[in-house]
């Protein structure tokens, strides 16, 4: 796909020249899950990042999970649909996660940022975010939530449980839901198709990120949906099988092939 090579260079594990990578348009679409959950999946260019926004069918309010560079397209979907957002949700300060974080509080001043307390501070370091690096100096506001490991948010009609995976980013979390059939893991830079994020940031470590991911992740149950921060959706079962970076220790994955 023609932003894997982009996502390589902040998101995914394998870096590839950006010079050869054509930039996508910004686009939304409808991701099959639960009959009373949707869940809009908006790519921004140029970092081929995913924001997404959670909602009851029957409500009106919206989660956004990590606004990126086109947080114009963002704030269409959710006018368009007639949402009202209750919080941006991060799950790390890189800055193609929080890119969309001013635009979004121009718009609806009164929502709250919440973000993994080791991270909190990239949100105004240029450094930290990583912007820096590419000439950009980006910052948002500051953040209103500190987020801790097994926190419980209660918002939008959902259950969420908020999971610390460092290794990536030292204060990266991911949110579960605890009320949806399946459950919803929106991962972030933790766990992709088929791949894992970038471990070569000065606060991260690829042990360390394995160590989350099996700890955290493939302990879920097989058909848990893992909504990633960059490229295509996948579960918890077919990383568990199929993922040449992070292989599932415990020999499930072959015992339950095995089965089939
Ligand atoms: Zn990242």
């Amino acid at each position: 796909m023609l932003a894997e090579g982009v996502s390589s260079a902040i998101g995914a594990a394998s870096p590839q020249p950006l010079s050869f990578v054509q930039f996508p348009m910004a686009f939304s679409e409808l991701l099959p899950t639960h009959p009373d959950v949707v869940v809009a999946r908006i790519e921004s260019a140029p970092f081929g990042e995913n924001t997404y926004v959670l909602s009851r069918r029957d409500r009106s309010e919206c989660l956004i999970v990590d606004p990126g560079f086109e947080p114009e397209a963002v704030i269409n979907w959710i006018e368009e649909h007639r949402l009202d957002p209750v919080a941006i949700l991060l799950t790390h300060g890189h800055s193609d996660h929080i890119a969309g974080n001013a635009a979004l509080r121009e718009r609806w001043p009164k929502v709250p940022i919440l973000i993994g307390r080791d991270d909190a501070s990239k949100l105004t370091d240029p450094a930290g975010n990583l912007s820096g690096a590419f000439g950009m100096a980006l910052r948002s506001p500051p953040a209103d939530r500190l987020l801790v490991d097994g926190e419980a948010i209660a918002m939008a009609g959902f259950a969420i449980t908020v999971i610390t995976i460092p290794g990536h980013s030292c204060g990266h979390v991911v949110f579960r839901t605890d009320d949806t059939r399946p459950a919803l893991v929106f991962g972030g830079d933790v766990l992709f198709l088929e791949g894992i994020g970038r471990t070569d940031f000065p606060d991260g470590d690829f042990a360390t990120l394995a160590a989350g991911i099996r700890g955290g992740l493939y302990t879920l149950p097989d058909d848990t949906v893992v909504f990633p921060g960059h490229g295509d959706t996948t579960t918890v079962g077919h990383e568990r099988r199929h993922n040449p970076f992070v292989a599932d220790l415990l020999g499930r994955g072959d015992a339950a092939d095995a089965n089939r």
